[in-house]
């Protein structure tokens, strides 16, 4: 798709994901990376907001676009990454006003559209609910593992009668039948329901909190558990950076990552398995007055992909 001006000055051109084209028929996609906004938020128990979180990645990527097959130039790398890459914005999930379940069907809806489509899905919410619809979506792609970077765990069965919202999206996957091991990273704060604790160790799940993370031991343990992954989802709430990086979340907890914490775990596991889709969560642009968040958000969808499109070049020894 042939666009009528340049849009390098970042204000310029209308604020797709990264200024890539907007492509909201799937069937036309092909392998393309299909970047997929999840306007919802019904499932917040504290500030909303998160509903806004695709429409402010969307703007804050602009500075990071077009990328248009080039890629970007990395400094320490000392050269040019995600070169050749197709991405597209696919639009946003057509949630429901009000319809809770209706809204996690259209997710879910949508992203095994995308796989059927022969597309790469990349969800950007909205709050840490559309990760179990996500994952449904994903059946086809099946058995795969998931990398869960999040201060907090979001394994409670139910809340109050309902088990979808956005303290339950582990829990919910962990239901189906094609995931296996789930890895849970960055958890902390003073507030983590003890049944849910339980009920993650009971599965086996792999728990490594923040102040873990601090031991190498860890790191070990976390590159032995990813590598026996065949298949992996990736779901980055971004709760789990320091509210001092990013601080426009519905749930802050002190004490969290730093962006190159993440940035690790990101290439651990993209070393260690193929990536079958990932979600950015949980940016909240009500609580973001700099925009920093959603930097921070398009940023690390950017390095994921990078990082991915690395890791597979070298597996086909490309
Ligand atoms: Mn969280
Ligand atoms: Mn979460």
């Amino acid at each position: 798709m042939q666009r009528r001006y340049a849009a390098n000055v970042t204000p310029t051109g209308v604020a797709t994901f990264f200024k890539a084209p907007l492509v909201e028929d799937f069937e036309v996609l092909g392998d393309k990376i299909a970047l997929l906004g999840v306007p919802y938020d019904l499932g917040v128990g504290y500030r909303p907001g998160a509903r806004f979180g695709p429409r402010a990645v969307r703007e804050a990527s602009t500075r990071l676009g077009p990328l248009d097959g080039k890629g970007f130039f990395d400094i320490d790398a000392g050269e040019s990454r995600l070169v050749g890459a197709q991405i597209v914005d696919a639009g946003d999930v057509d949630v429901l006003r009000g319809q809770l379940g209706g809204s996690l069907d259209a997710m879910e809806d949508a992203t095994r559209r995308l796989v059927d489509a022969g597309a790469f899905p990349v969800l950007i919410g909205g709050d840490h609910s559309l990760t179990g619809p996500a994952v449904r979506g994903l059946a086809a792609k099946g058995p795969f593992g998931i990398l869960q970077i999040d201060a907090h765990l979001d394994f409670t069965d139910e809340v109050m009668g309902t088990g979808e919202t956005s303290s339950s999206p582990l829990r919910r996957a962990a239901e189906e039948g094609h995931v296996e091991t789930i890895v849970q990273v960055g958890l902390r704060g003073l507030r983590t329901p003890e049944p849910a604790y339980r009920a993650a160790l009971e599965r086996g799940n792999v728990l490594i909190t923040r102040e873990q993370l601090r031991n190498e031991d860890s790191w070990v343990q976390l590159q032995q558990v990813l590598s026996s992954m065949n298949r992996m989802y990736i779901t980055i709430d971004i709760d789990a950076l320091d509210p001092a990086v990013a601080p426009g979340v519905s749930s802050p907890e002190p004490d969290g990552l730093s962006y190159r914490e993440v940035k690790r775990l990101l290439a651990l596991a993209a070393r260690s398995a193929e990536i079958v889709g990932f979600d950015v969560v949980e940016t909240n642009p009500m609580v973001d007055p700099s925009g920093a968040t959603a930097y921070v958000a398009a940023s690390l969808t950017l390095e994921l992909l990078a990082l991915r499109q690395a890791a597979a070049e070298e597996r086909s020894g490309g």
